[in-house]
């Protein structure tokens, strides 16, 4: 079975109530070869929500409490990013996910790119959250610019 992003199969669960499909990974869902999850609902945040970024350092340094996950306006949201990706986890290893593919650049499914937590829309080499978390169990993630 496969993980995948919900946003990459067209479900609108971005911050701002968007997805950003991808018709192979869409496809991949609609044929039941894929399942979908979404952290940050898993996690506890419903749609729309304000966008959030990993202050001082990427998704293994969130894990090893030497950065967190902050919202624009300011509030601390590290827990939260947090229990989705250990959610995320939970149903990879029960689903016997072989792969999953998640979007690049999000704090929690940023897989080689995240923005750099200054707001700016500047992306640095990084991981998100659940990335982090799922790598640290000897779990594949890809994003959808690797396939
Ligand atoms: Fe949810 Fe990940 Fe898509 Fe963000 S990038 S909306 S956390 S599935």
């Amino acid at each position: 079975m496969i993980l995948i992003s919900a946003c990459l199969a067209g479900l609108n669960v971005r911050y701002n109530s968007t997805n950003c499909i991808d018709d192979r990974l869409q496809k991949l869902v609609l044929e039941k070869k894929a399942i979908t999850v979404c952290p940050e609902l898993m996690g506890g945040f419903s749609t729309p929500r304000e966008p959030a970024e990993i202050v001082g350092g990427n998704g293994d340094d969130v894990l090893d409490g030497k950065a967190t996950v902050i919202e624009r306006s300011g509030r601390d949201v590290t827990e939260l990013y947090m229990k989705g990706a250990y959610a995320t986890l939970q149903k990879a290893l029960e689903v016997g996910a072989t792969q999953v593919v998640l979007k690049e650049n999000s704090p929690s499914c940023g897989s080689a790119a995240i923005y750099n937590g200054e707001f700016n829309g500047t992306k640095i080499v990084g991981e998100g959250v659940t990335t982090a978390l799922l790598r640290r169990n000897n779990i594949v993630v890809l994003s959808e610019e690797d396939i």
